[in-house]
């Protein structure tokens, strides 16, 4: 049943396909949208549009950029021979808000995991194996605590092992089944500095 005019309702439509908003959230933000001086939408619209076509992966650490080098990896002043492995660009950006880690990341933009067939080929694995050929002195794994995350956790390990590389994993401090950008610095602070060797 359509209760809008055919505009409408498509608005709706398009703010409910995007994730966690539901018919009632995505309702109030059309009904928003087209209530709001035509300047502020189009700019908006352009900021979402120069979004998309701007942000990349970095050339290093495949955080979402929109620099050929993000300024994490760009900063000489960081530890480049540590690099925390993170599953998304929003778990690096929860670690960067402790302000307390000066190394680096590598963002593998998501976790192995059998049941959903994500591989290790999948995920930007064979980048990080790549980096480990450079100086690098500790690879600590911060995967979340999720089945997915320890499984990658578990295969990364085994892959970094041989070479000789310090390889440590974030101490559970991190509840199991968390989602790292949604936990407290402090804790996040806890499990990095309480990590363990694998
Ligand atoms: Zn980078």
């Amino acid at each position: 049943m359509d209760l809008y005019s055919g505009v409408l309702s498509k608005l709706i439509e398009e703010f409910a396909s995007l994730p966690g908003i539901g018919q009632k959230t995505a309702q109030r933000l059309a009904f928003h949208m087209v209530n709001q001086p035509k300047e502020k939408v189009e700019r908006f619209a352009s900021v979402m549009m120069e979004a998309r076509e701007k942000i990349c992966y970095c050339k290093e650490c495949f955080t979402l950029t929109d620099r050929e080098i993000c300024p994490i990896c760009a900063d000489e002043k960081r530890d480049h021979s540590t690099i925390m492995v993170v599953e998304t660009t929003r778990d690096q950006a929860a670690y960067e808000k402790t302000g307390k880690y000066d190394g680096v990341y590598h963002v593998l933009h998501g976790a192995i995991s059998p049941m959903l067939g994500i591989g290790p080929n999948d995920i930007r694995l064979k980048e990080l194996i790549q980096r480990l050929e450079k100086d690098v002195d500790e690879v600590i794994i911060a995967t979340n605590s999720t089945l997915e995350g320890e499984t990658t956790a578990m295969y990364l390990s085994k892959l970094i092992k041989p070479t000789g590389i310090k390889c440590s994993r974030i101490a559970s401090g991190v509840p199991v089944g968390g989602d790292l950008e949604y936990i407290d610095e402090v804790t996040l602070l806890r499990a990095l500095e309480g990590r363990q060797e694998l």
